[in-house]
């Protein structure tokens, strides 16, 4: 956006943002720029250290022009000051935690979480010597009660993969901001698009680009977009230093679906709020959880906190039993919908996610936390990623199973 300050529409800035015309060759789309290495006009190395917004690129685990592009799109996009690109979700998640946490500090990380971060909080947080409490963040008092002088790091997830649970984002911010700790929270399920986290006072948010901002399904990615001197600390001990660096190659790929991401999340909000009523309807399916549907538990706070409900929806279809044989029947039967994780592609996906087996390996949580969760979720869920295909095709496909 070099030739005006004037701020754009999302549309404008999803296109526009960290690009520009190839100043030697005129090229009006991006370059990858493939290379780990850049020629110095400076005779002697230099400590990471000493880099600066404007220092040359010289090493591409440092930084790299693609990958900077997509940087530049993603902070764009998300309001935020600055943004730090990683090899994938995951990557950013421990960008968060390995910057932040020291030994002896505190965590309060979501119940509900993606899979890998509650594994990763629980089994290797402890071995580090960092304290974890994992708290149902449905109710901001719960993470009031669980404060401790040495909470350092609140890490939310909203709305909370696979469930669709929200978290009063802006509640929490108060509440870390009060205890002097960091708020960072999980917005892959909504995108840049559907929340603006960053004004609800969040000082982090973590993307998998994997899912709605790559939106294709090739290419694996993720991001953290917020403060600047918290990003620049990540881009430090993160990127250089533990090297979880996104490549050229897919920072590209992700830039040019990034593009057109707030005209696929209508599509996607369309099409999820089609399917969702019409699931609704259907004798077979008990529960529809969808932040676009005012059955929702929490639709005031959806309707809040929330510009687009995206296109995540989960629903139940009675016990085990049912949903055993139906993600049977859908791995069988399904002719548009792919029986697949992950989530955010033009492709629908859909999985389903039985609540025993989620308990017994990645969420461990107490009982009162799994009433929680089973007030949400019953024995189970499937997780629809309603992608963008015409919604009437997604319902031939889903009625032919349920
Ligand atoms: C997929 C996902 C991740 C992990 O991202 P990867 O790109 O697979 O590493 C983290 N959080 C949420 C909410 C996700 O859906």
């Amino acid at each position: 956006m070099s030739r005006t300050n004037r701020k754009t529409g999302p549309m404008t800035t999803a296109i526009h943002a960290g690009e520009a015309p190839d100043p030697t060759t005129g090229a009006s789309a991006p370059a990858i720029h493939m290379s780990s290495t850049f020629v110095s006009d400076d005779i002697s190395g230099f400590s990471a250290h000493d880099l600066t917004a404007d220092s040359p690129y010289a090493y591409a685990r440092w930084a790299n022009p693609t990958v900077a592009m997509l940087e530049a799109k993603i902070a764009a996009l998300q309001g935020a000051e600055d943004c730090l690109c990683t090899a994938s979700g995951m990557a950013a998640a421990t960008a968060i935690f390995f910057t932040f946490l020291n030994q002896g500090d505190h965590l309060i990380v979501s119940d509900v979480s993606y899979a890998g971060v509650a594994e990763l909080a629980r089994d290797t947080f402890p071995r580090m010597g960092v304290e974890v409490s994992v708290v149902d963040m449905s109710d901001p008092q719960n993470i009031a009660n669980a404060i401790r002088p040495n909470t350092r790091l609140i890490h939310s997830e909203s709305p909370a993969n696979p469930i669709g649970r929200l978290t009063d984002l802006a509640a929490v911010s108060t509440l870390a901001r009060e205890a002097g700790a960091i708020h960072s929270t999980d917005a892959t399920f909504a995108s840049p698009i559907g929340q603006d986290t960053v004004s609800l006072g969040v000082d982090l948010v973590m993307h998998s680009t994997t899912k709605y901002i790559g939106g294709h399904g090739d290419a694996v990615g993720g991001a953290v977009a917020g403060r600047a001197d918290l990003v620049r600390k990540m881009r430090l001990e993160a990127s250089i230093h533990h090297g979880g660096v996104l490549s050229p190659f897919n920072a590209w790929l992700i830039a040019r679906g990034a593009s057109t991401l707030p005209l696929r999340l209508k599509a996607h909000q369309a099409g999820a709020l089609a399917v969702a009523e019409w699931l609704e309807a259907q004798p077979s399916v008990t529960r529809v959880i969808y932040p676009g549907l005012p059955s929702h538990p929490q639709y005031d706070l959806a309707r809040r906190q929330m510009a687009n409900p995206s296109g995540m929806i989960s629903f139940q279809v009675g016990g085990v039993s049912d949903g055993e044989r139906i993600a049977r029947s859908m791995i069988e039967n399904l002719n548009i919908i792919h029986y697949a994780v992950s989530l955010g592609h033009h492709r629908s996906l859909v999985f389903w996610m039985e609540t025993q087996g989620l308990m017994d390996s990645s969420f461990r949580l107490d009982p009162a936390q799994t009433q929680s969760y089973r007030a949400f979720a019953g024995d189970g869920i499937f997780r629809l990623s309603v992608g963008l295909e015409d919604p009437e095709d997604l319902i031939a496909d889903l009625s032919a199973v349920l």
